[in-house]
């Protein structure tokens, strides 16, 4: 009795571990393979319309690809690490 009241709390523990593992190694694997990503603002155009008219993207500031979080931590954490 007390046997299978424990494989029932562990149960969603283990499917919870086994979805953030994939998860993770699933983000590392996109990190490796791309790097950067679009722009989420202005979607890769670089350009917003802005009370009508076209602005400058001010969070890539024109550059459209942006690096993504993973390889921006990493960076931060190996400059920490000197
Ligand atoms: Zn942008």
């Amino acid at each position: 009795m007390a046997d299978t009241r424990c494989r029932e709390e562990v149960r969603p523990t283990l499917i919870a571990s086994a979805a953030l593992v994939t998860v993770l190694g699933w983000y590392a694997v996109l990190c490796t393979v791309k790097p950067f990503a679009p722009c989420r603002r202005c979607v890769g155009r670089s350009e917003i319309a802005h009370f009508g008219k076209p602005r400058t993207c001010p969070r890539c500031r024109g550059h459209r690809p942006r690096l993504r979080l993973g390889p921006c931590v990493h960076d931060a954490w190996c400059h920490t690490q000197q």
